[in-house]
């Protein structure tokens, strides 16, 4: 079992697109820090709030498993992680504490800009490249579609032009990407933005409280960016 900490811990992006917009939310809910030297871990000075600086596919595990408390993620992330608990059997144990309202993208089938589209259907025993397989593959089934998703971490739209799948399933903000490897989104299966993701449960010992304190001035913040 996890030690009882008296500090809450929150999960944040080490760089990428979320990083920054998620140090800015946490800077402007009066959250001072200092890094640690190895850059792991920001330590909150002004309230007892760390920050742990991660991949952001760890930052579900990390609530999960109750190393961090609290994590900002993108709800692709997060949809994709519940549904690989539910797969094995078990609860989904996270939630969405809270929506951000940036990092906003979909999840999109796109096919050959040469293609026409004439619904779900039309994908059944395809090979589809995408990052999400679990996501994905409730759609398929919710649309009754039987595909072959592949499985890559990286550069999913490339795999058409390398032969590796028919079709992909990736995230999308401005279509730039897809354009650019002439594909061409034609059905959205979910729309993402940044989410305060937690556990369920309460936390044990003083973190709820900070917990709340923290969503309090997040609720703050949030309402003044409107
Ligand atoms: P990491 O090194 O942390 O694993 P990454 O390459 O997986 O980084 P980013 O590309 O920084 O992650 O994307 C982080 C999140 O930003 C995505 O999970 C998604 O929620 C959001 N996002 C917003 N727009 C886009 C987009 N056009 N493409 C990809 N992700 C996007
Ligand atoms: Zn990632």
């Amino acid at each position: 079992p996890v030690q009882p900490r008296e500090r809450l811990r929150v999960a944040i992006q080490k760089s990428g697109r979320l990083g920054e917009p998620a140090r800015e939310l946490l800077a402007s809910c009066g959250l001072t820090w200092r890094e640690s030297r190895d850059k792991l871990f920001l330590y909150g000075e002004s309230l007892p709030v760390d920050i742990l600086l991660v991949r952001d596919d760890d930052i579900p595990g990390l609530i999960a498993d109750g190393v961090c408390d609290l994590g900002i993620v993108g709800r692709n992330v997060l949809v994709e992680h519940g549904l690989e608990r539910e797969a094995q059997g078990r609860p989904a144990d996270l939630n969405e504490w809270r929506q951000l309202g940036w990092g906003t993208c979909r999840l999109d089938i796109a096919i050959p800009e040469s293609e026409e589209w004439t619904g779900p259907q039309q994908l059944e025993g395809l090979r589809i490249a995408t990052s999400y397989p679990q996501t994905l593959g409730r759609w398929l089934r919710d649309n009754g579609v039987d595909a072959e998703p592949v499985v890559l971490n990286g550069s999913v739209e490339i795999a058409p032009r390398l032969g590796q799948a028919d079709v992909v399933c990736d995230l999308v903000s401005t279509g730039g990407t897809l354009r650019a490897n002439q594909l061409r989104p034609v059905t959205t299966i979910l729309h993402s933005e940044a989410v305060i993701a937690g556990p369920r449960a309460t936390l044990d010992d003083g973190r709820q409280e900070i917990a709340d304190l923290l969503v309090r001035r997040l609720d703050g913040a949030l309402q003044l960016k409107e």
